[in-house]
């Protein structure tokens, strides 16, 4: 997983923490002093390639498939309700036999943490939510009318500094409502 934000760990300490295992991959002083991102493996199959595969049901339409491709484990889920929906099943008969089936519900659980993270607004019905892109930047959703989904470029914005920016762009908005109002409905381009 690539890591863009930026942690505070500690005063004068800020980090680069994966948010699915913890693990802390770079540290400086300052901000600017950090390198543009780090990788953390902890998602990646032992080759390099993705661990984890997102896609859209072929069979069934509105439902997702959630594969973990080290452990042969899918779960299928119905789009933004992962949590009433999920139904497990292994992609080898090898697996359910698995001696240590005690190890299951951890994969389970890194399975559903890795979903949460990185693909929220497909997991969860919440109104506003957070994911990190492919790319490690921080998006900001919202998930009902009007929808839209805001990429985050600075890697050391706090969530209170893009919610502050965020206020300022909402009263741009409603300004150019304002002027549209005041002209007569004539100026469509907006
Ligand atoms: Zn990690």
């Amino acid at each position: 997983m690539k890591i863009r934000n930026i942690t505070q760990i500690d005063r004068g300490v800020c980090a680069h923490v994966c948010p699915l295992c913890g693990e802390i991959h770079a540290s400086a002083p300052e901000p600017d002093m950090m390198p543009e991102f780090s990788i953390c493996r902890c998602d990646m199959m032992p080759g390099g390639e993705p661990r984890f595969l997102l896609e859209k049901s072929k069979d069934n339409a509105g439902w997702w498939v959630l594969s973990d491709r080290l452990n042969l484990v899918v779960i299928r889920f119905k789009e933004r309700q992962f949590n009433e929906t999920q139904r497990v099943s292994f992609l080898s008969d090898e697996m359910e036999r698995h001696p240590d089936i005690r190890g299951i519900p951890r994969v389970l659980r890194e399975m559903a943490d890795w979903l949460v993270i990185r693909h929220r607004s497909v997991a969860t019905n919440e109104p506003h939510g957070m994911e990190i892109d492919d790319d490690g930047r921080t998006v900001v959703y919202r998930g009902k009318f009007p929808r839209w989904r805001l990429t985050v470029e600075d890697g050391g914005a706090s969530a209170g500094q893009i919610g502050s920016s965020m206020a300022k762009a909402a009263a741009f908005l409603r300004s150019l409502e304002g002027r549209r109002r005041m002209d007569g409905g004539s100026g469509g381009d907006f």
